[in-house]
């Protein structure tokens, strides 16, 4: 297993990624990923520790992390559900593209190598033997599989250029030359590997764009350029705890004539396999049951500050106070609950169990509004504290303005410095830019709302509600 220091040292290659108008020279140290960077170093040594149970024996006899587990039965799903649990835990939710999200997908391809062999035997082959290198050497993918946002009305060979999205411009005995560009690499900057490939339906003609590979971050003519930072320039941890430490960074990433080697390619030039790679293997729901674990995590810690407010400001009890909070319960508790059916009533698919999409994508298609209105229900108990609270840490300590610090920001139950590291906390949930972006994140990261919707509409099964109403309308006639 993988340590924090393992995963540091292998981050530190050539890769170009520009920030701010300047390439970043190492990623473990720029101001702008060093909290995120050793974010991930943390996890990997909490997982090394065997003691924390995040280690599986593989079917090949290795010893791996239990993200890159391919569940066979209910009670394996429920130890892949708790290891991902422990790790959402150390970020309280809010690192969305944590290494155990691809390994998600990538345990899944591997469990239905089949479908890649329908393009031909050896990319099945590249399959198998890139997730045992993945999992043995507890690698961290990042992903890309959505086309830059250019015109949505074309698809990729309509666009006014070609290779506006990534694709292949030349083939070569040795592999091929890939050039273009994909969004948003969540995670990308800190990464080992990058899956490509595109989860938007392709059409006749696109077929240079059906593509799937992967690829080591820091191969040359690969770059990413990360939208600003939200860690860099902020006074402390105090100040923006969540901001400092989990900003995962999002890149645009370009293609400026990189080489892949066939190795690394999984789907070459095929419209069907591109699409089946994602949803006749389990790796579209392995995926999203990974994102819903993390999202029941992140709910729960919201409540958990929204509590802790209104006990500090003597608000919680008040009954209209409790009502919002009832809210906020009633949300979480069916975000959970789903998550908890589909792993109840999973099904077989070839011998490997699979959440049951009806549940798991009943809340996907939910998102749209879950989020931001519990975000509403925290900005509505939070009141003006959150901007009652000093520029920094250092009105804190200066022997100028610390006794008015301490004597008027407090609250009914604890100390001053308590009641400011709380609201600066929930400062960082809902007002800072860091906080914009997840409210972003939540909306977008399975796709546009009308596509996560369309998730919800394919898997519900309305034969069943139907049958019911025909049943009973069947039950009486009209009167002779
Ligand atoms: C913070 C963040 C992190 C992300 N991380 C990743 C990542 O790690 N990897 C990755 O691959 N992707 C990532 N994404 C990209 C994400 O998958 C896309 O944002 C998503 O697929 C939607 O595409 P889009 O943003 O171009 O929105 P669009 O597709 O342009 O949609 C925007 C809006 O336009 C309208 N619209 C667009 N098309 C239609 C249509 N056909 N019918 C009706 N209405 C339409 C809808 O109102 C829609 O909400 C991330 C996105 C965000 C915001």
């Amino acid at each position: 297993m993988r340590t924090g220091q393992e995963y540091l040292q292998a981050i530190q290659d050539q890769r170009t990624i520009y920030l701010n108008g300047q390439r970043v020279d190492n990623v473990t140290t720029h101001p702008a990923f060093i909290g995120i960077t050793q974010t991930f170093a943390s996890m990997y040594d909490f997982a090394a520790e065997e003691e924390n149970g995040m280690q599986y024996l593989t079917e090949d006899g290795t010893v791996a992390n239990k993200v890159y587990m391919m569940p066979r039965n209910r009670d394996e799903l429920r130890e892949r559900r708790e290891a991902i649990e422990k790790w959402a835990k150390q970020t309280c939710g809010f690192v969305g593209r944590s290494p155990d999200h691809v390994a998600a997908f990538l345990a899944a391809f591997a469990s239905h190598e089949e479908i890649f062999a329908r393009g031909g035997e050896r990319f099945a082959k590249n399959v198998q033997d890139f997730y045992k290198k993945a999992r043995d050497e507890d690698l961290f993918l990042s992903y890309v599989i959505i086309p830059p946002q250019i015109d949505r009305s074309k698809s990729a060979h309509e666009q006014k250029e070609d290779h506006l999205p990534v694709g292949v411009y030349e083939e070569r005995p040795e592999g091929i030359i890939v050039r273009g560009s994909q969004m948003l690499g969540t995670s990308a900057a800190v990464s080992d590997y990058l899956f490509v490939s595109c989860i938007v339906p392709l059409r006749e003609g696109d077929e240079d764009y059906a593509i799937s590979f992967v690829v080591p971050i820091n191969t040359p003519g690969l770059k990413l350029y990360s939208r600003p930072s939200f860690a860099m320039g902020k006074p402390s941890t105090f100040d923006y705890p969540l901001s400092t430490q989990f900003d995962e960074s999002d890149c645009l990433v370009v293609f400026d004539d990189v080489l892949i080697p066939w190795e690394q390619i999984f789907v070459y030039r095929n419209i069907e396999l591109v699409r089946a790679q994602f949803h006749e293997s389990p790796a579209h729901i392995w995926g999203n049951s990974q994102a819903q674990v993390r999202f029941v995590t992140k709910l729960k810690f919201l409540i958990g500050v929204a509590k802790k407010i209104t006990e500090m400001n003597g608000t919680d009890r008040f009954p209209q106070v409790q009502e919002k909070l009832a809210d906020m319960a009633s949300l979480a508790a069916t975000v959970e609950g789903s998550l908890l059916a589909s792993e109840y009533h999973c099904l077989d698919r070839n011998g490997y169990a699979v959440p049951n999409p009806r549940f798991l994508y009943g809340v996907v298609g939910m998102q749209e509004s879950m989020y931001s209105r519990l975000i509403s229900i925290l900005r509505d108990l939070s009141g003006g504290g959150v901007l009652q609270v000093p520029s920094s840490y250092l009105e804190m300590v200066n022997p100028e303005t610390r006794e008015d610090i301490k004597r008027y920001i407090r609250s009914s139950q604890g100390e001053s410095t308590e009641k400011i590291q709380l609201f600066k906390l929930a400062w960082d949930i809902i007002g800072s830019e860091f906080a914009g972006r997840h409210q972003q994140y939540e909306l977008f990261y399975n796709g546009a709302p009308h596509v996560a919707k369309g998730y919800s509409f394919r898997n519900y099964n309305f034969q069943e509600t139907t049958k019911l109403v025909d049943q009973f309308l069947g039950s009486y006639r009209l009167p002779e």
